[in-house]
Parts: structure tokens; sequence; C-alpha cells
């Protein structure tokens, strides 16, 4: 995706248009000292900031663009328990007993975003539940033994519970679902408002935020210098928090990680407003809903904050979709998105779609998150694969626990192995094509 056409995107969120006010924090002007700097200003670098200044470390944060450009201002907003891959690569990976802790570790996740929305009073429409959903009996079988698998080994029916064929209407009103279950610990909120909420937050601990600050380069040692094209930070300890967008901000900061993710671009559209009686019919408990395609559908009825009538009580539906693996936006974005919504909701096919979007999720070859070190102390967090809502959060605190040298619990995740995607950049994207499309034929096929 070009810059032009991203910042477009971006812009047209019904996020940004229904941001809440927040400071404006300055560009680096000056060669500054801190205990610690974070690099990128979304969920994962803003939580690592918080974290680490609570352990009384000082901090300053460099944002290339502004707090929230990147996933954390524009993504679907599903607080999720797990990770984007399933728990069986965990476990084959690090054996029963440690991905037990790592789904732990899930749910404190969540939690950990609750907290937080409390601590610092974020207004972000945060509300709970979740429904997982098969589109067709195939499906709706593979579901059923996965959460008969999680149920067993996770004790997973305490916050979950299975929605049978039979039932399923009830919970979401759609000619398109077979069976799903419904999970209370699990939730939404509007993630702009989140995300300027944790930045607002950090700062009122003492973090100092810099935003237009990109780091160009970085000199490691016992202590690291990192440079923008104004200023300089010089830290005992680095944290990249950059996503998707480190490697393309600066291509020479950490070549060694864009290698382990994958650029997948994914797309949102949000509607007109819609009568809140309508909304409450077709998901009456108000969830956020995930299919469980391999290209999936995502959505949501969110707070409309943008009507011209304040007091309409009506509500706006999110709805995500489809990825590209080009740097192309895919073309009839809107109409064709708009179609998926109508397909799941026959009753919203003369609704408008007021906004569209799209950003890029950070895909690891296994779906698990990639956290780890690439000197002593230089930390990194990636990879959250589309699932990083709530996970970002618990990757801050494990990143400040490591640095506060409690590194047990950051030195789990990390021991899940990694590879690079074959072919460097220029084939990377060819061979993650074919692969999809063997997955988008699984799901066609059912
Ligand atoms: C469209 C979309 C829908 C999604 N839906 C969901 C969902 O419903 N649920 C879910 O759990 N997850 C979802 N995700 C994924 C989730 O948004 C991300 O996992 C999460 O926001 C990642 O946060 P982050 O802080 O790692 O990255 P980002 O929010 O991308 O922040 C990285 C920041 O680093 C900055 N940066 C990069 N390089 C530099 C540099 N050199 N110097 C300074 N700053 C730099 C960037 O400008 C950017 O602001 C979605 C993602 C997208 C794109």
């Amino acid at each position: 995706m070009s810059a032009a056409t991203e910042l477009k995107l971006t812009q047209n969120s019904y996020y940004a248009a229904s941001a809440n006010e927040q400071p404006q924090y300055p560009t680096l002007n000056a060669d500054i000292e801190a205990d610690i700097c974070v690099v990128g200003g979304g969920f994962a670098g803003l939580s690592a900031a918080i974290e680490l200044r609570d352990r009384g470390y000082s901090v300053v944060v460099l944002e290339a663009k502004h707090i929230g450009w990147g996933a954390s201002g524009r993504n679907g907003g599903q607080i999720i328990a797990g990770l984007a891959c399933e728990q069986s690569v965990i476990e084959k990976a690090l054996g029963l007993d440690a991905a037990k802790k790592v789904w732990g570790m899930t749910l404190e996740a969540l939690d950990l975003v609750r907290e937080r929305v409390k601590r610092f009073n974020i207004q972000c429409d945060s509300k709970d539940g979740f429904l997982g959903v098969a589109v067709n009996p195939a499906k709706g079988a593979a579901l059923r033994e996965w959460f008969d698998g999680m149920a067993k080994n996770y004790n997973y029916d305490t916050d979950a519970k299975w929605i049978s064929p039979n039932d399923i209407q009830q919970w979401i009103d759609s000619p398109r679902y077979h069976s799903g279950y419904y999970d209370c610990r699990s939730g939404h909120l509007h993630p702009l408002n989140y995300c300027l909420g944790l930045a607002k937050g950090a700062a009122s601990l003492g973090v100092k935020i810099f935003q237009n600050s990109a780091v160009q380069a970085m000199q490691q040692g016992e202590v690291v210098k990192l440079n923008t094209e104004t200023g300089s930070v010089k830290a005992r300890f680095v944290v990249l928090a950059g996503n998707m967008y480190l490697p393309e901000v600066s291509p020479k900061l950490a070549p060694s990680l864009a290698k382990r993710i994958m650029p997948v671009g994914t797309y949102i559209i949000a509607t007109e407003p819609i009568d809140a009686n309508v909304a409450a019919k077709l998901i009456p408990t108000q969830s956020a809903v995930c299919d469980t395609n391999f290209v999936l559908d995502y959505f949501r009825f969110a707070a409309d904050h943008h009507s011209k009538d304040h007091h309409s009580n009506k509500q706006r539906m999110i709805y995500g979709g489809r990825v590209s693996y080009s740097a192309m936006t895919p073309p009839n974005l809107s109409a064709s998105m708009q179609a998926r919504m109508a397909e799941t909701f026959p009753q919203l096919a003369n609704i408008k779609v007021e906004y569209t979007w799209g950003g890029f999720v950070d895909i690891t070859m296994n779906r698990a998150p990639d956290f780890g070190r690439l000197a002593p102390n230089v930390y990194y967090l990636q990879g959250f694969s589309g699932h990083g809502v709530a996970l970002t959060g618990l990757a801050g605190k494990l990143v400040a626990e490591a640095i506060a040298g409690q590194a047990e619990r950051l030195d789990l995740m990390a021991r899940i192995p990694h590879h690079d995607f074959p072919g460097g950049k220029l084939l990377r994207t060819p061979a993650l094509i074919l692969g999809m499309a063997w997955y988008q034929l699984r799901d066609a096929l059912g």
C-alpha cells in the first residue's frame, strides 16, 4: 500500500471521525536521555511504557506519525481470549503445562484491558461478550471439537458456553451461521479512543511522548542511541513496538525482525447509524462476532458518536473482512464489503456505508506472537497476527517484567520457535498467496 493510499484509508476511519480530544504531543527536537526508549505509539508500545513507568523507570515513547496511527487505531476493536493460533501450536512447541500458562496469560490480557480502561477512565465504549460462529455443519463440527478440547484442557467452559444449531438464531439473527460459542469474558471497544486514553494515561504518569519522531537509526551498546531527524535519545533499554510499520519506516533498524512477519491487509466498513432496536434484534447480546473461516469476517455494533442527533441512541455496524497480500488496496472495497455484510445480515442490505478503511496485520508463520530480545538491552514485540487488542497489553507487561529482571514469563513466549518466511522479500508474498489460496479453497469447500 502506498503511503498516500494508506493515509486515505486511515483518515476515512469511523474511529478517527469519532476520536476523543487528545493533547498534542511534541516532536523530539533535542538530545535527551531516559532509562527506556519505546519505539511505536500503539497499544504495545504504550502498554510497555505504562508498565515500565509504574516500575519507576524514566520512559520516552517515539512515534513516527501520531498516537494510534498504526493498527491500534483502526482495528476491529475485538478483545478476544487466546492467541491468533490454536493452543495446539503452543502445546506442540512448549508442552501442555506451559501452554496452560500461556492461555492463562491471554485471559490476564483481557482483564488488563478492563483495568486500564478503569484506571485511566478511558471513554471507549468497552462492552463484554464475544460470539465465535461456524458457517456450515463441517465447520460447526470442527468448532465443537475445538470447544470440547478447550473445556477439557483449559476449563474454557467456565467463561464460554456452546451454542447448538437449534439455538444459534437466538444469538445472531443471520441465515449464515450453523452453531458457535459465547464467551462472556471477551468483548469489544473503540480502539482509537482506547489507544489515545492509554497515551494520556502514560503521559499522566510522566512518560514523555513524542509524535512525528520516526527513529531512523539505532546504535547498539550498553547505552543505546536512537536518532530521529531532529533529535536523539540515549537509553539503557529499548523496546521496539513498531509492528509492520517498523521495516517500512526504518528498513535498516532491525532487518532480522522483518523476515519473521508478513504484512496482510484487512479492511473494515462502518455503516450509517442504525436504529438501536434493529441492532438489538440482530445481535441481542451486543457481542463482537467472528467466524472461524481462515479468511474471516469480524463485526460488531458500536456506539454512534458521530450522528447529528446525539440523543438518537443509534448504533453503527463495524464490519471487517477481506484480506490482501500485496500493497494494493482491493478494488471496489466498500461495495464488496457491503455485499459481505448483506450476506450475513440481509436486513442491512439497504444500509449505507459511510466509512471504509484498512490496515496491516503482522502475521507470523505459525500465528503465535513473536516476543524476544535482539540484544540484552533491546527487546521487541511483534507478530500479534491480527489478534493484538488484548495481547499487546500483556506483551507490554511481559517486557517490563523482563527489563525489571523477572524474565521468566517473556522467556516462555520467546521459546516458541519462529521461522523466516521462505524466499526473501520478493518471494515471501507469492508463497503466502499460494498458501492462502489453499485455505480459501478449504473455506469454500467447507
Ligand atoms: C484492520 C485491522 C483489524 C484488526 N482487528 C483486530 C481485532 O478485532 N482484534 C484484535 O485483537 N486485533 C485486531 N487487529 C490487530 C491489532 O490491531 C494489532 O495486533 C495491534 O494493534 C498491534 O499493536 P502494535 O502496538 O504492535 O502496533 P501498531 O498499533 O501498528 O503501532 C506501531 C506504531 O509504531 C510506529 N512506528 C513504526 N516504526 C517506527 C519508527 N521507526 N519510529 C517511530 N515509530 C515507529 C508506527 O507509526 C505505529 O504507530 C487488527 C488489525 C488491523 C490492521
